[in-house]
């Protein structure tokens, strides 16, 4: 199998520069590298993936490596196979998924963290089927969804409340929203 190439995607930085300011203020000091690959995704979850780049790495990947700095930074690739079947609205959908996963917390002594979190809601849509809303992350998903049923999301993108300010999000959800953050990416 060939090995998938990868190109600077600026297109995607660019979007990434306009959502930071829209919806995701906690990452305007934070370094977000953007690439494209040319591999065709074998599910939606592959249109796009974040990787948070640390130690050793970090410090190969930044301007100057023997300085020693091992400054983090979150790397995201996007499938520039998808990318250029979808339209502006669904590409900024997209970028700010991606960038939903990246998180900045406080350690313990106030010092800023980057970390990979995972989706507010990981569900099967037969245990929907079989049982309902059974969990208040379900719920709020469903709510969340019939909002944008009633208002075509993609014909009228504004129409829509699109905060992506986290914490108003994890007021809402409460304590699902953090397990799902503190789990491992
Ligand atoms: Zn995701």
């Amino acid at each position: 199998m060939p090995k998938p190439e990868f190109n600077p995607a600026s297109e995607v930085s660019m979007v990434v520069q306009t959502l930071v300011r829209e919806f995701h203020p906690h990452l305007v000091r934070t370094r977000v590298e953007c690439w494209f690959t040319d591999k065709e995704p074998d599910t939606s979850a592959a249109w796009g993936h974040v990787k948070l780049v640390t130690g050793l790495a970090a410090r190969l990947a930044g301007q100057n490596p023997e300085d020693g700095d091992e400054t983090e930074f979150f790397l995201l690739t996007v499938s520039k196979p998808v990318w250029n079947t979808l339209s502006p609205e669904k590409r900024r959908a997209l970028v700010d998924h991606l960038l939903c996963h990246c998180w900045i917390e406080e350690t313990a002594k106030g010092n800023p963290k980057a970390k990979v979190v995972k989706h507010d809601l990981e569900e099967f849509v037969q245990v929907i089927q079989r049982h309902g809303l059974w969990r208040d992350d379900v719920t709020k998903f469903v709510e969340v969804g019939s909002q944008c049923l009633q208002s075509s999301l993609f014909e009228s993108p504004d129409a829509v409340e699109t905060s992506g300010d986290r914490n108003a999000q994890r007021g809402a959800i409460g304590p699902v929203d953090a397990t799902f953050a503190n789990a491992s990416k």
